[in-house]
């Protein structure tokens, strides 16, 4: 049991992450933006882990991306001074999930009271959360979207977020989403979603443990296109699943 620098005692973990979460030579299973992928379609989800390669990712989309990234940088310093769990493996641009559970565990355990892209795991489930910030009873914890107004999926991922941590031993206490307000001076505008978010434990709970189970098995699962390739997003695999769909067509009427 680890507890906070302050002595009041707001952080206790359930388990010693490095006993639960990401042992030497074993990979992290699902996070929160793998989990939102498998809800959409489950095939999305096990293609990104067996043919990544297959991704046809439009400009327009990484133009998005890239202008979301800005905007969750900006939004670190909303509350002042703070600490960011970022770390990359060696040479590459990607996140060290392993590495920012330590530093997010060290940061807790100091008592930090602004906690940016802070890491947390439960079996192996892994998410970050952009802004973490201390209160008097726990934390309460920010998501910041490049978006006007909120989306049911943001409320999802939040709700994602919040199973994990929770799980992983951390009171939370409200939950916000950042959106883009129009004042480009100061453009962070919290809204309030904790009794939402909160509302979706029971239903991720329900997913995880099965969407776990498809990302890992080693045939393709098959599933026809339909709705769920372009809602709530498109999906990256059209190409492919398409493909194959007019070949299989082609196929039937050559017959
Ligand atoms: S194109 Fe459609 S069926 Fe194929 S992975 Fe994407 S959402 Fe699923």
């Amino acid at each position: 049991m680890l507890e906070s620098a302050s002595g009041k005692g707001l952080y206790h973990m359930k388990e010693d992450l490095s006993s639960v979460c990401g042992k030497e030579g074993e990979n992290l299973a699902l996070t929160k933006t793998s989990f939102m992928r498998g809800i959409q379609c489950p095939k999305m989800l096990w293609l990104d882990k067996h043919k990544p390669g297959l991704q046809a990712i439009p400009p327009e989309v990484q133009a998005r991306l890239e202008a979301g990234n800005e905007f969750g940088d900006r939004a670190m310093g909303m509350f002042g001074p703070y600490e960011e769990m970022t770390v990359y493996l060696p040479g590459k641009k990607i996140p060290d999930k392993k590495a920012m559970l330590a530093k997010t565990k060290d940061a807790l355990a100091r008592g930090v009271e602004v906690i940016c892209e802070a890491a947390f795991c439960s079996y192996n489930n892994y998410c970050a959360v952009d802004i973490l910030r201390k209160t008097a009873t726990g934390h309460d914890f920010y998501e910041v979207k490049n978006a006007s107004e909120v989306h049911e999926q943001f409320i999802r991922d939040a709700g994602f977020q919040y199973f994990i941590i929770t799980r992983s031993g951390l009171k939370i206490d409200r939950i916000f989403i950042v959106t883009h307000g129009p004042e480009e001076s100061n453009p962070f505008v919290p809204v309030e979603i904790t009794k939402e978010a909160k509302g979706y434990y029971t239903w991720v709970n329900e997913h995880i443990w099965n969407l776990n189970r498809i990302q890992k098995q080693a045939e393709e699962i098959e599933i026809a296109p339909g709705e769920q390739c372009s809602s709530p997003y498109d999906c990256w695999y059209k190409d492919y699943c398409l493909g194959i769909r007019q070949a299989e067509q082609i196929r039937m009427e050559g017959v």
